[in-house]
């Protein structure tokens, strides 16, 4: 699919969703791309790809060590209209990388600063030529930062926790809605104190909070910011 045009001609090629987890980031991205005929990059995604590599190879996420593993990895997206599919050395590990074991080391391994190197050139490639919907925590501020609208979307730890948990038992994954909440605050703690690009919504960007909004009405309310800032229209 190539970019979209604007009224004015311009050509449109990002729009930026950044947030913490349980915020309905994914499901929104997807339903917003579908909408308005852009495709969607996952890119949590690819650090969760570089993390199940460092856990296969056996290395402590938090180490130097996580570098050459991460180096030698071979991280793929096959970036369409459905869920994003994620290749690891050839390997589809799109399943395997939404484990509690992944989802636990993550952070760890997305605060090494040539982690994030890697993957925000692999993240700007795929924006060459598409009219992309991009999903992560740093798009808006580091990764695309002239993306036509930047969205940032929070909700309560509390709510962002029970939607992760529902996720979670509809996937037949073991889930404890406490242990749930705890984690949900200390990825939010990891995320938004690292060093390198941490979590904070862009100065230019709008804020969302989906605390009491369904997932119909952040779609309707997102579709209606790129209809108002950007002219594409579902
Ligand atoms: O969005 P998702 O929950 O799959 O992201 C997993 C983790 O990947 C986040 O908790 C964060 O540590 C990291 N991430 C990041 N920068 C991004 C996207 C994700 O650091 N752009």
């Amino acid at each position: 699919m190539s970019a979209a045009t604007t009224p004015t001609g311009d050509t449109v090629q990002v729009v930026a969703i950044d947030g913490p987890a349980g915020t309905g980031k994914s499901t929104v991205s997807a339903s917003l791309a579908e909408r308005i005929g852009a495709h969607m990059l996952d890119t949590g995604a690819m650090y969760r790809a570089a993390t199940l590599a460092v856990l296969r190879a056996g290395v402590d996420p938090a180490s130097d060590d996580v570098r050459d593993v991460v180096d030698a990895a071979d991280i793929r997206l096959a970036v369409g209209d459905g869920d994003t599919q994620v290749f690891l050395n050839g390997e589809d590990v799109s399943d395997e990388i939404r484990t509690n074991d992944v989802t636990a080391a993550v952070s760890a391994v997305s605060a090494h600063a040539y982690v994030r190197t890697k993957l925000v050139e692999l993240q700007r490639r795929h924006a060459d030529d598409q009219f992309l919907v991009v999903e992560g925590r740093d798009i808006g501020t580091v990764v695309f930062p002239n993306a036509a609208l930047k969205v940032f979307l929070t909700a309560t730890p509390e709510a962002r926790a029970e939607r992760r948990h529902r996720q979670n038992v509809a996937a037949g994954r073991e889930s404890i809605l406490a242990e749930v909440l705890e984690a949900v605050n200390l990825r939010d703690h990891l995320d938004s104190t690292r060093a390198v690009s941490p979590l904070r919504a862009a100065d230019d960007a709008v804020v969302v909070d989906t605390s009491e909004m369904t997932l119909e009405q952040v779609i309707d309310r997102l579709t209606e910011l790129v209809t108002e800032r950007i002219g594409v229209r579902p």
